[in-house]
């Protein structure tokens, strides 16, 4: 029987991106192979915590709510194979399927309707970070952090997709730049500016953002989960 490590499962509204405001069911896998220093579910990377869970038992649960949004998210859940299965069952129950990744993994076979990407930029790499004594996270997070050959794969990979950059100061737009030369089969719209925290960002915090995305016909990503519920579990 195939079961997948399970950090939470629960039922929200999407807050983040083209689906926002989407009554979704999210399905957050424990495991990730970055370790970003402003993680905001450390729970499912720094320290994760998980339950093997049955991919029978994920669909039930998934279809006793009316929402017909799923939203396969991490940790990275494309390090698990059967993340394969699990979307293949969400989407044979009619489930329109978000997959949310870094884009630095694959997996052939997957079901996914819109293709989140989150390609981390410089300012993720945990420099100095109390919990990673030595940097040995810090060397493999950078060494892994942008696979052009995988981000562009996970961009073909469904019909829909969504480039999230999290960005926290104008030196990161560079960097942006340079990571958008190496990548094809995306629109200007496709490519979205998060603010980086866990907080309400002042408007003052993000008025270059935003004028960022007019010039560029990029979109501007706020959080509405954070708007309404703030920083908490289950949102
Ligand atoms: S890729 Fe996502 S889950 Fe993994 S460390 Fe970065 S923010 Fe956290």
């Amino acid at each position: 029987m195939t079961t997948l490590p399970i950090s939470e499962t629960f039922v929200s509204i999407q807050g983040e991106g083209k689906l926002t405001g989407t009554p979704s069911w999210f399905c957050r896998l424990s495991g990730c192979n970055l370790r970003c220093t402003w993680c905001d579910t450390p729970y499912a990377s720094w320290n994760p915590e998980k339950a093997n869970r049955s991919i029978d038992e994920l669909v039930t649960e998934a279809l006793a709510h009316p929402a017909r949004h799923a939203v396969l998210t991490g940790g990275e859940p494309m390090m698990f194979k059967g993340l394969i299965p699990l979307s293949q069952a969400l989407a044979h129950e009619g489930f329109h399927i978000t997959i949310e990744t870094a884009g630095t993994l694959t997996l052939p076979g997957l079901v996914c309707h819109l293709m989140s990407i989150s390609p981390k930029l410089a300012n993720s790499t945990p420099v100095d970070d109390p919990r990673d004594p030595g940097g040995a996270w810090a060397k493999r997070h950078e060494a892994r952090r942008l696979d052009y050959e995988a981000l562009n794969e996970c961009i073909a990979s469904a019909p829909d997709r969504q480039l999230k950059f999290v960005v926290s100061t104008p030196s990161d737009l560079d960097e942006i730049d340079g990571v958008l030369t190496n990548l094809r089969g995306y629109a200007p719209s496709d490519v979205m500016l998060m603010p980086e925290g866990v907080t309400l960002p002042e408007p003052s915090r993000v008025d270059w953002i935003v004028e960022t995305c007019m010039k560029r016909g990029w979109t501007y990503c706020p959080r509405l989960h954070i708007a309404l519920f703030g920083d908490t579990r289950g949102t």
